[in-house]
């Protein structure tokens, strides 16, 4: 399975948008991995533990089964937020979640580019039981369950077989009501 390494996009963005204060010595200042196929509630979080991998005593995770087959933008916006997370609490040491350090600095990456947005909330899919809409793809026929119609989902199935489990725009998820089609 092939999923983008975050790891250059971290240095990327901490040289771009955070000054390189997210690390010292090159070495970041937080651990940034994929989670396991589990983490479905959430798109991505920072915390911080007294045991986290060896030497690191804080994370940014990123939820492989959320964002695997949604565009290279997403996984940019969600990493890019949890690292605002990572500089309030690490390098300007405040406790404070979204608060007005946390929307200055999102505003500000917000209009230095053009090629992600970053929200408050993640706008991702989470799979529910009764769905408002099905998303159907084009190449297999499949249909899947969403509360919310997102741009830019790929098909994971047709990706894996097709793509090399990468997201691949042929492979685009088309929405259709789900009240209208029961
Ligand atoms: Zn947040
Ligand atoms: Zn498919």
């Amino acid at each position: 399975m092939a999923l983008i390494p975050l790891l250059p996009l971290f240095h990327n963005f901490n040289r771009e948008y955070f000054n390189g204060t997210l690390t010292s010595a090159s070495k970041p200042l937080v651990a940034v991995r994929w989670s396991d196929g589990k983490l479905r509630k959430t798109a991505g979080f920072y915390r911080r533990g007294p045991k986290l991998n060896g030497c690191y005593k804080s994370e940014i995770v990123l939820s492989k089964p959320l964002l695997e087959f949604l565009p290279r933008e997403a996984i940019e916006s969600t990493l890019c937020h949890e690292m605002i997370h990572a500089w309030i609490d690490l390098v300007l040491r405040l406790q404070e979640g979204h608060g007005p350090n946390f929307h200055r600095r999102m505003i500000a990456i917000n209009s230095a580019q053009d090629q992600f947005q970053i929200t408050v909330r993640h706008k991702f899919p989470v799979p529910i039981s009764s769905p408002k809409w099905w998303a159907i793809c084009p190449a297999c026929g499949l249909r899947s369950s969403y509360q919310r119609m997102v741009k830019g989902a790929a098909c994971r199935k047709c990706c894996n077989l097709h793509h090399g489990g990468k997201w691949h725009a042929s492979c685009l998820l088309q929405y259709e009501s789900a009240k209208e089609s029961i």
